[in-house]
Protein backbone atom coordinates (compact mmCIF):
# COMPACT_ATOMS: atom_id res chain seq x y z
CA UNK A 1 0.00 0.00 0.00
CA UNK A 2 1.67 3.48 -0.71
CA UNK A 3 2.62 5.29 1.95
CA UNK A 4 -0.38 8.48 3.75
CA UNK A 5 1.04 11.57 3.13
CA UNK A 6 -1.98 13.57 3.95
CA UNK A 7 -4.50 13.34 6.61
CA UNK A 8 -6.87 15.86 7.12
CA UNK A 9 -9.47 15.38 9.81
CA UNK A 10 -12.46 18.00 10.26
CA UNK A 11 -10.18 20.59 9.06
CA UNK A 12 -11.68 24.53 9.85
CA UNK A 13 -10.45 28.00 9.02
CA UNK A 14 -12.58 30.51 10.27
CA UNK A 15 -11.72 34.58 10.06
CA UNK A 16 -13.36 36.87 12.12
CA UNK A 17 -14.10 39.96 10.33
CA UNK A 18 -15.33 43.75 10.98
CA UNK A 19 -18.71 44.97 9.14
CA UNK A 20 -18.48 48.30 10.07
CA UNK A 21 -18.68 50.72 12.79
CA UNK A 22 -21.19 49.83 15.97
CA UNK A 23 -21.66 46.21 13.91
CA UNK A 24 -20.53 43.26 15.64
CA UNK A 25 -17.98 41.25 14.12
CA UNK A 26 -18.45 38.58 12.23
CA UNK A 27 -17.08 35.23 11.87
CA UNK A 28 -16.59 33.67 8.17
CA UNK A 29 -15.93 30.03 7.78
CA UNK A 30 -14.02 30.10 5.05
CA UNK A 31 -13.32 25.98 5.83
CA UNK A 32 -15.70 24.55 7.55
CA UNK A 33 -14.75 21.11 8.43
CA UNK A 34 -13.00 19.16 5.48
CA UNK A 35 -11.56 15.52 6.52
CA UNK A 36 -9.82 13.49 3.28
CA UNK A 37 -6.78 11.78 2.66
CA UNK A 38 -3.91 11.06 0.01
CA UNK A 39 -1.21 8.77 -0.41
CA UNK A 40 1.78 8.65 -2.33
CA UNK A 41 1.71 8.59 -6.03
CA UNK A 42 -1.99 9.38 -5.91
CA UNK A 43 -3.91 12.86 -6.69
CA UNK A 44 -6.91 14.12 -5.07
CA UNK A 45 -8.11 17.24 -7.28
CA UNK A 46 -10.86 19.92 -5.16
CA UNK A 47 -13.07 21.14 -7.26
CA UNK A 48 -15.78 23.97 -7.02
CA UNK A 49 -16.51 27.49 -7.93
CA UNK A 50 -14.50 30.46 -6.80
CA UNK A 51 -15.18 31.61 -3.15
CA UNK A 52 -16.00 27.65 -2.29
CA UNK A 53 -12.66 27.58 0.22
CA UNK A 54 -10.04 26.01 -2.35
CA UNK A 55 -7.61 28.56 -1.44
CA UNK A 56 -8.48 28.13 2.17
CA UNK A 57 -7.83 24.85 1.63
CA UNK A 58 -4.50 25.35 0.18
CA UNK A 59 -2.71 27.75 3.06
CA UNK A 60 -3.88 25.31 5.03
CA UNK A 61 -2.15 22.27 3.62
CA UNK A 62 1.13 24.36 3.07
CA UNK A 63 0.90 25.71 6.62
CA UNK A 64 0.76 29.03 5.66
CA UNK A 65 -1.38 29.39 8.84
CA UNK A 66 -2.71 26.80 11.70
CA UNK A 67 -6.99 25.78 11.31
CA UNK A 68 -9.39 26.98 13.67
CA UNK A 69 -10.54 23.35 14.30
CA UNK A 70 -9.68 19.95 13.26
CA UNK A 71 -6.25 18.23 12.36
CA UNK A 72 -3.90 17.86 9.54
CA UNK A 73 -1.24 14.70 9.87
CA UNK A 74 1.52 14.93 7.64
CA UNK A 75 2.99 11.77 6.83
CA UNK A 76 1.59 10.79 10.45
CA UNK A 77 3.32 14.01 11.71
CA UNK A 78 0.56 15.71 13.68
CA UNK A 79 1.27 19.65 12.36
CA UNK A 80 -0.38 21.52 15.59
CA UNK A 81 2.53 19.49 17.63
CA UNK A 82 5.20 19.63 15.12
CA UNK A 83 8.31 21.92 13.77
CA UNK A 84 6.16 23.92 10.84
CA UNK A 85 9.60 24.33 9.31
CA UNK A 86 10.80 21.71 8.65
CA UNK A 87 7.17 19.90 7.52
CA UNK A 88 7.09 22.82 4.88
CA UNK A 89 9.99 21.20 2.96
CA UNK A 90 7.73 17.98 2.16
CA UNK A 91 4.81 20.56 0.85
CA UNK A 92 5.41 22.62 -2.02
CA UNK A 93 2.63 24.89 -3.92
CA UNK A 94 2.82 25.57 -8.06
CA UNK A 95 0.46 28.53 -8.17
CA UNK A 96 -1.97 29.31 -11.20
CA UNK A 97 0.21 32.54 -12.54
CA UNK A 98 4.20 31.12 -13.75
CA UNK A 99 5.37 34.99 -13.70
CA UNK A 100 4.01 36.41 -10.42
CA UNK A 101 5.51 33.01 -8.97
CA UNK A 102 8.83 33.65 -10.38
CA UNK A 103 11.36 36.50 -9.34
CA UNK A 104 12.31 38.43 -12.60
CA UNK A 105 15.78 39.66 -11.43
CA UNK A 106 16.60 36.43 -10.61
CA UNK A 107 17.98 33.71 -13.73
CA UNK A 108 16.72 29.93 -13.97
CA UNK A 109 19.50 28.67 -12.56
CA UNK A 110 19.22 31.01 -9.23
CA UNK A 111 15.96 30.16 -8.62
CA UNK A 112 16.12 26.68 -8.43
CA UNK A 113 19.42 26.34 -6.57
CA UNK A 114 17.73 28.56 -4.13
CA UNK A 115 15.85 26.25 -1.95
CA UNK A 116 18.63 24.01 -1.87
CA UNK A 117 20.58 26.70 -0.60
CA UNK A 118 18.21 27.41 2.33
CA UNK A 119 17.25 23.75 3.08
CA UNK A 120 20.24 21.50 2.61
CA UNK A 121 24.05 21.39 2.94
CA UNK A 122 25.19 20.51 -0.54
CA UNK A 123 28.16 21.84 -2.22
CA UNK A 124 27.87 24.38 -5.20
CA UNK A 125 28.62 21.76 -7.46
CA UNK A 126 25.90 19.37 -6.12
CA UNK A 127 23.59 22.23 -6.65
CA UNK A 128 24.04 22.91 -9.75
CA UNK A 129 24.17 18.88 -10.45
CA UNK A 130 20.91 18.81 -9.37
CA UNK A 131 19.67 22.15 -10.97
CA UNK A 132 20.32 20.64 -14.20
CA UNK A 133 18.87 17.07 -13.75
CA UNK A 134 15.47 18.50 -12.82
CA UNK A 135 15.80 21.20 -15.27
CA UNK A 136 16.08 18.70 -17.95
CA UNK A 137 13.25 16.31 -16.51
CA UNK A 138 10.87 19.11 -16.86
CA UNK A 139 12.26 19.97 -20.28
CA UNK A 140 14.38 23.46 -19.80
CA UNK A 141 17.60 23.01 -21.92
CA UNK A 142 21.00 23.92 -20.55
CA UNK A 143 20.93 27.37 -22.32
CA UNK A 144 17.51 28.32 -20.07
CA UNK A 145 19.16 28.56 -17.23
CA UNK A 146 21.13 31.21 -17.46
CA UNK A 147 17.98 33.60 -18.31
CA UNK A 148 15.87 35.63 -16.99
CA UNK A 149 11.46 34.85 -16.93
CA UNK A 150 10.54 37.30 -18.92
CA UNK A 151 12.34 35.26 -21.41
CA UNK A 152 10.10 32.50 -21.47
CA UNK A 153 6.38 31.74 -22.80
CA UNK A 154 3.76 30.90 -19.99
CA UNK A 155 4.21 27.13 -20.28
CA UNK A 156 7.75 27.46 -20.05
CA UNK A 157 7.85 29.42 -16.99
CA UNK A 158 5.17 26.77 -15.22
CA UNK A 159 7.74 24.51 -16.15
CA UNK A 160 10.17 26.21 -14.44
CA UNK A 161 7.97 27.32 -11.13
CA UNK A 162 7.34 23.27 -11.05
CA UNK A 163 10.84 22.39 -11.23
CA UNK A 164 11.10 24.79 -8.23
CA UNK A 165 8.55 23.18 -6.49
CA UNK A 166 9.98 19.48 -7.50
CA UNK A 167 13.70 20.81 -6.20
CA UNK A 168 13.27 20.00 -2.86
CA UNK A 169 12.15 16.29 -4.14
CA UNK A 170 8.65 17.21 -1.04
CA UNK A 171 6.30 14.40 -0.43
CA UNK A 172 3.43 16.88 -1.20
CA UNK A 173 3.11 19.68 -4.44
CA UNK A 174 -0.17 21.67 -3.74
CA UNK A 175 -0.91 22.92 -7.60
CA UNK A 176 -3.91 25.52 -7.31
CA UNK A 177 -5.20 25.65 -10.93
CA UNK A 178 -1.69 25.55 -12.41
CA UNK A 179 -2.96 25.13 -16.11
CA UNK A 180 -5.77 27.83 -15.97
CA UNK A 181 -3.69 30.65 -17.30
CA UNK A 182 -2.00 28.68 -19.38
CA UNK A 183 -3.12 28.01 -23.68
CA UNK A 184 -4.99 25.30 -24.04
CA UNK A 185 -2.60 23.71 -26.53
CA UNK A 186 0.19 23.92 -23.69
CA UNK A 187 -2.45 22.72 -21.19
CA UNK A 188 -2.33 18.95 -22.10
CA UNK A 189 2.06 19.39 -21.95
CA UNK A 190 2.12 20.60 -18.68
CA UNK A 191 -0.07 18.04 -17.03
CA UNK A 192 1.60 15.21 -18.57
CA UNK A 193 4.99 16.35 -17.20
CA UNK A 194 3.05 16.86 -13.72
CA UNK A 195 2.18 12.98 -13.89
CA UNK A 196 5.39 12.50 -15.30
CA UNK A 197 7.36 13.71 -12.59
CA UNK A 198 4.38 11.93 -9.99
CA UNK A 199 5.81 8.27 -11.61
CA UNK A 200 9.10 9.29 -11.58
CA UNK A 201 9.19 10.82 -7.68
CA UNK A 202 6.42 8.97 -5.93
CA UNK A 203 4.42 13.04 -5.20
CA UNK A 204 0.88 13.27 -4.22
CA UNK A 205 -0.58 15.97 -5.40
CA UNK A 206 -3.64 17.90 -4.18
CA UNK A 207 -4.56 19.52 -7.45
CA UNK A 208 -7.25 22.43 -7.11
CA UNK A 209 -8.72 23.25 -10.25
CA UNK A 210 -12.44 24.57 -11.68
CA UNK A 211 -11.56 22.75 -14.74
CA UNK A 212 -13.85 19.41 -15.26
CA UNK A 213 -11.78 18.05 -18.21
CA UNK A 214 -8.49 19.41 -16.20
CA UNK A 215 -9.49 17.10 -13.35
CA UNK A 216 -10.67 14.12 -15.10
CA UNK A 217 -6.89 14.09 -16.76
CA UNK A 218 -5.41 14.22 -13.61
CA UNK A 219 -7.34 12.76 -10.60
CA UNK A 220 -7.56 9.49 -8.30
CA UNK A 221 -10.03 11.15 -6.04
CA UNK A 222 -12.24 13.99 -6.63
CA UNK A 223 -13.55 16.18 -3.53
CA UNK A 224 -16.20 18.52 -4.81
CA UNK A 225 -16.33 21.73 -2.49
CA UNK A 226 -19.09 24.06 -1.83
CA UNK A 227 -18.94 27.28 0.55
CA UNK A 228 -16.07 25.66 2.69
CA UNK A 229 -17.01 22.18 3.17
CA UNK A 230 -17.59 18.66 0.82
CA UNK A 231 -20.23 17.82 -0.37
CA UNK A 232 -19.35 14.65 -2.81
CA UNK A 233 -15.79 12.72 -2.22
CA UNK A 234 -14.77 9.77 -4.40
CA UNK A 235 -12.97 7.83 -6.58
CA UNK A 236 -12.52 9.80 -10.02
CA UNK A 237 -14.32 7.56 -11.76
CA UNK A 238 -17.16 6.93 -10.10
CA UNK A 239 -17.77 10.29 -9.68
CA UNK A 240 -17.25 10.41 -13.55
CA UNK A 241 -19.50 7.90 -14.49
CA UNK A 242 -22.15 9.09 -11.75
CA UNK A 243 -22.24 11.76 -10.18
CA UNK A 244 -25.00 12.20 -7.40
CA UNK A 245 -24.71 15.26 -5.66
CA UNK A 246 -26.97 17.66 -7.46
CA UNK A 247 -23.87 20.33 -7.52
CA UNK A 248 -21.71 17.63 -8.84
CA UNK A 249 -24.09 16.80 -11.54
CA UNK A 250 -24.78 20.82 -12.47
CA UNK A 251 -20.90 21.13 -12.73
CA UNK A 252 -20.21 18.03 -14.87
CA UNK A 253 -23.19 18.82 -17.21
CA UNK A 254 -21.95 22.17 -17.54
CA UNK A 255 -18.67 20.67 -18.92
CA UNK A 256 -18.04 19.83 -22.82
CA UNK A 257 -17.92 16.35 -23.48
CA UNK A 258 -16.65 15.63 -27.12
CA UNK A 259 -18.58 11.85 -27.66
CA UNK A 260 -21.75 12.14 -28.18
CA UNK A 261 -22.29 9.16 -25.40
CA UNK A 262 -20.75 11.58 -22.79
CA UNK A 263 -22.84 14.38 -23.17
CA UNK A 264 -25.24 14.93 -20.36
CA UNK A 265 -28.21 16.63 -19.91
CA UNK A 266 -27.80 20.49 -18.80
CA UNK A 267 -28.94 21.21 -15.50
CA UNK A 268 -28.45 25.25 -14.40
CA UNK A 269 -27.66 26.23 -11.15
CA UNK A 270 -29.69 29.91 -10.73
CA UNK A 271 -28.38 32.52 -8.53
CA UNK A 272 -24.85 32.90 -7.06
CA UNK A 273 -22.83 31.31 -4.69
CA UNK A 274 -24.05 32.93 -1.12
CA UNK A 275 -21.49 35.28 0.76
CA UNK A 276 -19.72 33.11 3.20
CA UNK A 277 -20.88 36.03 6.17
CA UNK A 278 -24.31 34.74 5.84
CA UNK A 279 -24.56 31.12 4.87
CA UNK A 280 -27.97 29.59 4.33
CA UNK A 281 -29.63 27.53 7.03
CA UNK A 282 -29.77 23.77 6.45
CA UNK A 283 -27.81 22.95 3.13
CA UNK A 284 -25.89 25.87 2.30
CA UNK A 285 -26.79 24.96 -1.44
CA UNK A 286 -30.72 25.02 -0.74
CA UNK A 287 -31.54 28.19 -2.80
CA UNK A 288 -30.12 27.19 -5.66
CA UNK A 289 -30.89 23.46 -5.61
CA UNK A 290 -33.34 22.00 -8.03
CA UNK A 291 -33.97 18.91 -5.70
CA UNK A 292 -34.68 20.85 -2.71
CA UNK A 293 -37.21 19.82 -0.14
CA UNK A 294 -38.28 21.70 3.29
CA UNK A 295 -36.33 19.62 5.01
CA UNK A 296 -33.07 21.03 3.57
CA UNK A 297 -33.42 24.40 4.73
CA UNK A 298 -33.80 23.23 8.26
CA UNK A 299 -30.99 20.28 8.29
CA UNK A 300 -27.34 20.60 6.97
CA UNK A 301 -26.54 17.35 5.54
CA UNK A 302 -23.92 15.11 6.96
CA UNK A 303 -21.55 13.14 4.44
CA UNK A 304 -22.45 9.41 4.29
CA UNK A 305 -21.97 6.88 2.61
CA UNK A 306 -23.55 6.29 -1.24
CA UNK A 307 -23.36 4.10 -3.64
CA UNK A 308 -19.19 4.02 -3.12
CA UNK A 309 -18.52 7.52 -2.60
CA UNK A 310 -19.37 9.99 0.35
CA UNK A 311 -21.77 12.53 -0.24
CA UNK A 312 -23.74 15.59 1.50
CA UNK A 313 -27.40 15.48 0.43
CA UNK A 314 -30.51 14.35 2.36
CA UNK A 315 -32.54 13.09 -0.87
CA UNK A 316 -29.46 11.23 -2.62
CA UNK A 317 -29.35 7.44 -1.71
FE1 LIG B 1 -30.31 19.83 -2.69
FE2 LIG B 1 -31.40 19.23 -0.35
FE3 LIG B 1 -29.51 17.70 -1.34
FE4 LIG B 1 -28.92 20.12 -0.41
S1 LIG B 1 -29.68 18.41 0.79
S2 LIG B 1 -28.19 19.22 -2.28
S3 LIG B 1 -30.74 21.25 -1.04
S4 LIG B 1 -31.52 18.04 -2.21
Amino acid sequence: MSELLLEATDLARHYTVSRGLFKPKATVKALNGVSFTLAARKTLAVVGESGCGKSTLARQLTLIEPPTRGALKIRGVDTASADVKALRRDVQMVFQNPFASLNPRKTVETTLAEPLLINTTMTTLERRERVAALAAKVGLRPEHLRRYPHMFSGGQRQRIAIARAMILNPGIVVADEPVSALDVSIQAQILNLFMDLQDEFGTGYVFISHNLSVVEHVADEVMVMYLGAAVEVGDKKTLFAQPLHPYTRALMSATPALRKADRRERIVIHGELPSPLNPPSGCSFHKRCPLAVPRCSEEVPQLREVDGRRVACHVVG
